[in-house]
């Protein structure tokens, strides 16, 4: 994990990343300039309250919404210059999302969930199966393959969703607020299966987060404030103890601590 890599391969890099929402007489800057370089196989978290601008980069990085003005890199070609069918590929294959509110489809089984991406990228039924059932193993849900959404509780509903973000193998995984609708345990197990996904597959794992659990999981933190990036920290950096991370109360303390600006 701490071994230095000879060669840095920046699977994504945002330049000076500005996105302007406008409603009516309303001017909403929801990312002011965004500048971020992350490397392959990293585990990243974008920390920050509620309104700072973290699904806006998110929807940005992942190709669901197109910059005001910057420019996103996706193994350093830039979006922007993708016809809808290259956009298309790279949302299908290189790609998982994961979703605060899951987002499965409701009326279809956990193995179908996790094989339709499959499907769209041309697997055939049986191989489709044959990887659904494995991804839902790898995810601790072996014994859920026929269960549909509503008969999951929303863990194993997540579970869900990670296996099919890792559906076509890919290069990031792109999560919003992946714990948002979790309770401590929950949230925490959701967190170690990402970081294991992440170690495993040496899948990016990018995560728009204001759950200081996942302080502890990140190689890095960048903390983002008002649409700007406020300050980058290495999880060495940081003052904290992995112990206190999602302990007794959310977050814990101390990572609170981490996260105030240094003055
Ligand atoms: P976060 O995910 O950090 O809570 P968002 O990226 O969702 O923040 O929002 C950043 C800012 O942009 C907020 O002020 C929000 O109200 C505004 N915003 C987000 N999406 C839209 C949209 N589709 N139209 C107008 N304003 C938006
Ligand atoms: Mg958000």
């Amino acid at each position: 994990m701490t071994e230095q890599k000879t060669e840095v391969t920046n699977i994504v890099r945002t330049k000076d990343v500005k996105k302007i929402y406008r409603m009516g007489e309303e001017v909403v800057e929801a990312l002011r300039g965004v500048d971020l370089e992350i490397q392959e196989g990293e585990y990243i978290s974008i920390m920050g309250p509620s309104g700072s601008g973290k699904s806006t980069l998110f929807n940005m990085v992942g190709g669901l919404d197109k910059p005001t003005s910057g420019s996103v890199y996706i193994d350093e070609v830039d979006v922007a210059q993708l016809d809808a069918y290259e956009l298309a590929w790279l949302r299908c294959r290189k790609i998982g999302y994961i979703f605060q509110s899951f987002n499965l489809i409701p009326v279809m089984t956990a193995l179908e969930n996790v094989t339709l991406p499959m499907t769209f990228a041309g697997l055939t039924t049986d191989e489709a199966r044959d990887k659904g059932v494995e991804l839902l193993k790898r995810v601790g849900l072996g014994d859920r393959v026929l269960h549909k959404p509503f008969q999951l509780s929303g863990g194993q509903q997540q579970r869900v969703a990670i296996a099919r973000a890792m559906a076509n193998d890919p290069a990031i995984i792109l999560a919003d607020e992946p714990t948002g609708n979790l309770d401590l345990k929950t949230g925490r197990e959701i967190i170690e299966l990402l970081k294991q996904m992440n170690s495993e597959s040496n899948v990016t794992v990018i995560s728009a987060t204001h759950d200081m659990k996942m302080l502890s999981a990140s190689d890095r933190i960048v903390w983002i404030r008002d649409g700007r990036i406020d300050r980058i920290e290495k999880r060495a950096d940081l003052d904290i103890h992995i112990g206190d991370i999602g302990g007794d109360q959310e977050g814990g303390v101390k990572a609170g601590e981490a996260g105030k600006p240094k003055e």
